[in-house]
């Protein structure tokens, strides 16, 4: 096989989180090709050799694989956002079962229960938050707010019928655009450092209706938003608009970041229910972006993690405090630790708001709090981001010698390695649970109880 040449092969298998395994007729070896569907044809060029493996690029499908459908979305083969709008979703769930089978199996000694799969209960207009781009779809063409184009780090695609947020999100990101349009401001150019529209961030709870919409602009220009607030605020929406800020971020790193935050209308935050309880959001706080498979989600984990009256839980990664805010009520006490400030901030103003009295919230580094704390944990619950845990701190987690550990996964291949430190260290993997939070897309979580090896 020869770098830049093209080749033709069928697609064998789909590996987390979107690499397929092409098998050309006369190779040994399959080559891993992005966006492809399991028994697709496909024409593809090869990008990379290295140690005997290849990689390739998808040029075009010619032949659909027998599974495939109509993509659910118009905007499907040009955002990048999705990658399985072309399967009918219990097809995805199979698949994205499957892969996190496959990752887990080969690392988790001896017997396991292993699951399966829960769906997320929406499998359309899910999602409670969105983080919109302004940029161009192709150069100097005309001002586009949505997502970065399927393989590409510069070009933004307008997503107006984007699937996974409801009709609130899609009114609010055309009315933006078309506004910003006539009023030929221009976007931030993230290479050339200029400009002034960077992104458009919606959130809205899926309980309550709350929307709280955030513009994140440069300083390059001084500009007064209140006719913008106007527009939005003429919308006929479902949900209430309890909130429109406009923020500033200078920095030249292309994330959302907080240098100053105007409320142009309302107030800057909005509140979501989850299981009976409520919780206060912060523009820039975490929370998880499915409200109703959040549920699941959690309702798995506190089944997991058993009969807690009495003990003492550790949530480490405890984001704006719902895991621990959930477990609770039963529990003797929980102690939260996050490493975002406002998130700790919010998740004890929601302690207060729902009257729990047991939980205690540390801000600070995982690796450092937890040697800091007097409380001895029973139990453990671990929500890592998508690195997984810190090493050293996997070593002080084992060293508190609790019974059980509860690991919520957002990426199964930090997962898989985590689980090899933590079972070197005693303890066994009982049983995993995936559940399904995002829809269309690539990810999928995972839940899995641990016990600690009697000696
Ligand atoms: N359990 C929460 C949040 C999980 S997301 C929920 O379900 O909503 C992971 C969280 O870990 C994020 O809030 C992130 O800010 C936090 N985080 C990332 N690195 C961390 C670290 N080193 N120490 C503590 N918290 C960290």
């Amino acid at each position: 096989m020869k770098k830049k040449e093209i080749y033709n092969g069928i697609v064998e298998s789909v590996e987390f989180p979107n690499k397929g395994r092409v098998i050309v007729e006369g190779e040994e070896k399959p080559v891993l090709v992005k966006n492809v569907l399991k028994d697709q044809e496909v024409e593809f060029r090869v990008l990379k050799m290295r140690k005997g493996k290849a990689e390739g690029r998808l040029l075009q499908v010619t032949k659909n694989s027998p599974i495939e459908i109509e993509p659910q979305c118009q905007h499907f083969n040009s955002c990048g956002g999705c990658s399985y709008q072309n399967l009918p979703y219990e097809e995805q769930l199979k698949l994205k079962e499957s892969q996190v089978k496959e990752l887990l199996d080969p690392v988790i000694r001896g017997e396991y229960l292993f699951e399966g799969i829960k769906g997320s209960p929406r499998e359309r207009e899910y999602r409670n938050k969105m983080e919109f781009s302004f940029g161009d779809e192709i150069k100097d063409g005309p001002l586009s707010l949505g997502m970065h184009k399927r393989g590409s780090f510069h070009d933004i695609v307008n997503v107006d019928a984007c699937q996974i947020v409801d009709e609130d999100f899609r009114k609010i990101l055309t009315a933006t655009r078309e506004y910003f349009t006539e009023e030929k401001v221009p976007f931030y150019h993230r290479m050339k450092h200029t400009g002034y529209l960077r992104h458009l961030l919606v959130r809205k709870g899926i309980k309550t209706g709350d929307i709280l919409v955030d513009l994140i602009t440069t300083s390059q220009i001084n500009r007064q938003e209140d006719a913008w607030k106007e527009v939005l605020l003429s919308l006929e929406l479902k949900g209430n608009l309890v909130g429109v800020l406009h923020t500033i971020n200078d920095s030249v790193a292309d994330v959302v970041k907080d240098e100053g935050t105007t409320i142009l209308q309302g107030q800057d935050y909005f509140y979501e229910e989850l299981l009976g309880l409520n919780f206060k959001i912060t523009p820039f706080s975490f929370f998880q972006t499915n409200s109703l498979g959040a549920e699941v989600l959690y309702d798995v984990t506190r089944e997991y993690i058993g009969d807690t009256q009495g003990k003492v839980i550790f949530d480490l990664y405890s984001g704006t405090g719902t895991i621990a805010q959930i477990l609770s009520p039963v529990a003797e006490k929980v102690v939260g630790v996050e490493i975002v400030e406002e998130a700790v901030e919010a998740a004890k103003e929601n302690g207060v708001l729902n009257k729990l009295t047991n939980c205690d919230f540390w801000a600070g580094d995982v690796l450092k709090v937890i040697d800091e704390l007097e409380d001895k944990p029973d139990l453990i619950i671990l929500d890592p981001p998508r690195d997984g845990i810190h090493p050293k701190a996997i070593g002080k987690i084992i060293n508190f010698g609790v019974d059980k550990m509860v690991y919520v996964s957002c990426k199964p291949t930090s997962l898989a390695r985590d689980l090899v430190a933590l079972q070197a260290g005693g303890y066994q993997v009982e049983k995993v649970q995936c559940v399904d939070m995002f829809p269309g897309t690539v990810h999928v979580e995972t839940v899995c109880l641990m016990s600690k090896v009697s000696e």
